[in-house]
């Protein structure tokens, strides 16, 4: 008998977790199957890098899990059947049903272009993989002179900006938000981004809410039309529908609603984590999606299930924010730190330390789903079966 977890998505918070799974539970005790659509692990933080050019250091899974006792399922998840317990895939051999006692939900999330009119058209993204290469072979075309407008003044758009006008110094780069430039981030994280775009010769169009996007220019929201050749999309995030199609319980965004644990709230059975979870953390604030806060929620969901199954302790990681790592190209970057609530306190670090600093931060997440332990040692732990029968059988009130 074997107690079947499935984990759908490879991202930072699905490999994260399947693979701590791993490592907590007895192999004979459970089957972990970690079901993704691509082969390799895509570093989703370094999309603006790929889009501006550079080449990322190939990822397989099948070498991160060998030995590991997860199996790599690489299919398309097209629905969830959580009264069925079932997930229903398709890959090039056809469509076919898994079954599950327990399922992670990690599918992460996409662009969102917010419904504004001619985004899906004439917008590239930078949110997934296809999206950044497409981007990567666009800006390769362009003349020199030509103009790429960055839409989004959040932590993505301030990214994209600069590495792209760090890696294309003949192409015009400017940047459209909604606010302020920075307008979150202490008064020396505002200067010293106002320092670097400057240096970049960034174009600056703030408090300029884009309300449409044409092929050669967008629209502002006090009738102002910007010209772009290219227009990059980076507002937010927008997660996958599949979760909202279910009988799970969901916000209005479609992420799944869970507790403390990472367990949906209305399917036992079920836990959400990363981009997918409407998490609560410090202050009662929903947490935004990011790695900083999604690694965390895929050690909780992981340590819970093997608690759970096993009689263990339930386990309370702390899920809180640091700083915000900003890479403003390759050779700037701005480290703003933050409460535990993710608000901006005066410290910053700037300049070269702050580009080395994110680097190390990104490689560091890639390292952490390659050893999701992060060195610790292994705990596997037997699984009590009556444990395992109730926690499947026991639906949460609502
Ligand atoms: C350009 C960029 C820069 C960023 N920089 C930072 C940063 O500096 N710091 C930070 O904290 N966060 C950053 N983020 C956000 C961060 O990347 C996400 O929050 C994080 O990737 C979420 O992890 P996840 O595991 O929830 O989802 P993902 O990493 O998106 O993983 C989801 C996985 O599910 C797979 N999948 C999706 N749909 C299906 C399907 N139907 N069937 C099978 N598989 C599927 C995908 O292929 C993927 O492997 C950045 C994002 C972008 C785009």
């Amino acid at each position: 008998m074997q107690h079947r977890i499935v984990v759908l998505g490879a991202g930072y918070t699905g490999a994260i977790a399947a693979g701590r799974l791993a490592r907590r539970l007895r192999r004979e005790d459970v089957a972990i199957t970690l079901v993704n659509a691509e082969p390799d692990f895509v570093e989703r933080v370094r999309m603006h890098q790929l889009a501006a050019g550079q080449d990322l250091k190939p990822r397989p899974f099948s070498e991160m899990f060998a030995g590991t006792g997860v199996e790599l399922r690489l299919a398309k998840v097209t629905g969830v059947h959580v009264d069925r317990k079932t997930v229903a895939v398709i890959d090039a051999n056809g469509a076919e049903e898994l079954a599950y006692d327990t399922l992670v939900y990690a599918l992460g999330s996409g662009w969102n272009a917010q419904g504004v009119p001619g985004t899906a058209e004439h917008a590239y993204e930078i949110a997934s993989r296809p999206g950044a290469l497409r981007l990567r072979e666009r800006l390769a075309r362009l003349d020199a002179g030509q103009t790429v407008v960055v839409v989004g003044g959040g932590l993505t758009g301030l990214e994209a900006a600069t590495e792209i006008a760090e890696a294309c110094p003949d192409l015009d780069v400017a940047l459209a938000a909604r606010g302020g430039l920075g307008d979150w981030l202490s008064l020396k994280g505002r200067e010293h981004l106002r320092k670097v775009f400057g240096k970049l010769g960034i174009t600056v169009h703030e408090h300029a809410a884009v309300v449409g996007v044409e092929a050669d220019r967008v629209a502002t929201a006090d009738g102002k039309a910007i010209p772009a050749a290219v227009t990059v999309w980076t507002t937010g995030f927008a997660v996958h529908p599949i979760a909202e199609a279910t009988a799970l319980e969901v916000t209005g965004t479609g992420q799944i609603v869970v507790d403390g644990t990472m367990r949906s709230v209305s399917y036992p059975d079920v836990y959400a984590v990363g981009d997918a979870a409407m998490v609560i953390g410090p202050g009662d604030k929903p947490l935004r999606m990011s790695c900083a806060s999604g690694g965390p929620t895929a050690w909780q969901a992981a340590d819970a299930i093997a608690a759970r199954l096993t009689g263990g302790k339930l386990p309370n990681t702390p899920i809180r924010y640091f700083n915000q790592c900003i890479s403003l190209g390759r050779k700037e970057g701005l480290i703003q730190y933050v409460t535990a609530d993710d608000r901006a306190v005066r410290a910053v670090l700037t300049g070269r330390l702050a580009a080395v600093y994110k680097e190390l931060v990104c490689k560091g997440a890639a390292w952490g789903v390659a050893n999701p332990t992060l060195g610790l040692p292994t705990r596997r732990r037997r699984v009590t079966w009556e444990r395992a029968a109730a926690g499947s059988a026991v639906k949460a009130p609502a």
